[in-house]
């Protein structure tokens, strides 16, 4: 759409010197390796780094996560910047610090306040998300906007003219109190705001009388306001009033983007757009998508820590021993030849995982095994255990959320599967193509966008493409996806080698999508708030 040359511009723009530079602020509920959940906080643990090192001031906010396990040790190296403020909302005042970390040239900031200390993720614990997340990202948002204000980071504020980059619902009050309670007195009357929507299923709605928690004044009820249709209310009385605050950003922001340019139509349909399509339809001329990179760093084959053989696209033997250390490791007969099928992610309706429950009987009547990592919906890591042990010598069920063993299932497994019923971005496909993984998605956002189907009968009989992309979402068109890949993978192995390498190939860097993001800027500052 708007804002982005085409890629040729973007390859010879690759080594020139950034010329304009910008003071941004990430808000964010979470940033690798600091705290993590997924996608979104390798995005933000990422690419704050590559905007840094092309000539950006960068900070990051967000909370200073403390649950009493050895990730609280994460923080050791942020200091205590001695300087509290007061944030007025929900009927109080809250007295909220922050600690500071200067890392890979971005200032890390990290919003200290005793709601942000208790065991479990960012969102929740074992007994379901928290109560008070309104509450706990309404802090979040209030710190961020003063971050730039008041802490002398280096010596210096970031000052008024900066750029906040905004991470999907929950630091959505963001733009609203720019528009709200800055500018209206005159501050931040030249920043920029920019929405990146990471997932649009997940919008902060809270009941209407929340409203008044946040700190906003009562004349801007209406960016924020939600009306439920009929039949999603809960009783006769029920007027169907809601907040939601990914809705007022939608408005308020200033630059709408995604993590893939397919996804960001898809949001803009009454299928993908989870009741927001119209409003966003409605700002179609200021939004736009671009793809995440990947820490090419972490994801390494020829470097990674944690697989048991290095590799790479000129020398593929490592990933057959990686394939042999992993089948050892979760106890699964030692067979080289046998297509091994990975699967990575939370467990979740998103993920498809039904989809995958529903086609285990028929996927373990073929010669292959299988091996599953995630965590989430307890009926889901229940069915995992289960099919564990009703087919001991070809399924694994790894329940748990584990870094080392996602990177060994990575390099180990010929195959990765992705039946996402939908999906912004996507990373387990770019960290799949990367290590020689071939994956098998299903055709929809950031995936299709990714992963280029094979087609073994152009370039003179070598082929082309990175994996399978299938679609509808039905089990038979998974299965008949899975089995073209096995039978490829079995019969003909200069095809399979070539899926593998061109996968390798490709450039998956930050630095690559970091320039897209600057075209962004640039387009933003273009019109008045
Ligand atoms: P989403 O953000 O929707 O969860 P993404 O594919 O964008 O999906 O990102 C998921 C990230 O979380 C990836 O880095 C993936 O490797 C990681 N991940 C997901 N589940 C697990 C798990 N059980 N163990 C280790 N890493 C996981």
């Amino acid at each position: 759409t708007n804002g982005l040359e085409d890629s040729e511009d973007i390859g010879r723009e690759k080594n020139a010197k950034t010329k304009v530079t910008h003071n941004i602020v990430f808000v964010t509920s979470e940033a690798a390796p600091y705290s993590k959940t997924g996608g979104l906080a390798d995005v933000c643990g990422s690419l704050p780094i590559a905007l840094a090192a092309r000539g950006h001031r960068v900070m990051v906010v967000s909370p200073k996560y403390i649950n009493g396990t050895p990730a609280d040790k994460k923080f050791a190296n942020a200091v205590d910047l001695d300087r509290l403020i007061k944030v007025y909302c929900f009927g109080g005042v809250q007295e909220v610090g922050f600690f500071h970390e200067y890392r890979d040239g971005v200032d890390w900031v990290f919003v200290d306040h005793p709601s942000y200390h208790r065991p479990g993720n960012p969102y929740g614990d074992i007994h379901g998300a928290f109560g008070d997340n309104q509450f706990r990202f309404t802090l979040l948002c209030h710190a961020a906007c003063e971050a730039p204000l008041v802490l002398p980071l280096g010596g210096f504020t970031y000052g008024e003219k900066c750029l906040f980059l905004v991470n999907d619902w929950h630091a959505s009050l963001v733009p609203i109190l720019l528009a709200a309670k800055y500018r209206p007195y005159g501050v931040y009357k030249d920043a920029r705001s920019i929405l990146v929507i990471h997932n649009l299923a997940h919008q902060g709605v809270e009941p209407a009388t929340t409203y008044m928690n946040l700190g906003l004044p009562p004349e801007w009820y209406g960016a924020v306001e939600w009306v439920f249709p009929t039949w999603a209310r809960k009783h006769a009385l029920d007027t169907g009033q809601a907040v939601n605050l990914l809705k007022g950003a939608v408005v308020t922001a200033d630059r709408l983007l995604t993590v893939s340019q397919g996804y960001s139509w898809e949001i803009t349909t009454a299928e993908g757009g989870y009741g927001l399509n119209g409003l966003i339809s409605s700002r179609r001329s200021v939004l736009n998508g671009i793809t995440n990179g990947i820490d090419v760093a972490e994801w390494d084959p020829s470097s990674d820590e944690h697989i048991a053989c290095h590799y790479s696209a000129e020398n593929l033997n490592g990933k057959a021993q990686c394939k042999i250390a992993l089948q050892k490791e979760v106890g699964l007969p030692i067979r080289p030849d046998c297509p091994l099928i990975g699967f990575i992610g939370r467990l979740d309706y998103q993920k498809g995982i039904d989809l995958i429950r529903s086609a285990i009987p028929e996927i373990m009547e073929d010669e292959v095994q299988f091996v599953m990592l995630g965590s989430g919906d307890p009926e889901f890591e229940d069915w995992m255990r289960a099919t564990e042990s009703a087919y001991k010598d070809k399924f694994r069920g790894w329940v748990g959320f584990n870094v080392p063993i996602s990177h060994k299932i990575t390099a180990g497994c010929d195959i990765l599967l992705m039946p996402s019923r939908f999906e912004p971005c996507g990373l387990n496909q770019l960290y799949a193509m990367r290590y020689g993984t071939v994956p098998v998605v299903h055709d929809t956002g950031g995936l299709r966008d990714t992963v280029e189907n094979f087609n073994p009968f152009v370039q003179e009989g070598h082929g082309e493409g990175t994996g399978w992309t299938f679609s509808p979402l039905t089990k038979e068109s998974m299965l008949a996806a899975l089995r073209n890949a096995t039978r490829t993978y079995r019969e003909h192995k200069p095809s399979w080698e070539g899926l593998m390498k061109r996968g390798m190939q490709r450039d998956y860097t930050w630095e690559n999508a970091a320039i897209q993001y600057e075209q962004v800027f640039e387009w933003a500052f273009l019109d008045p708030p």
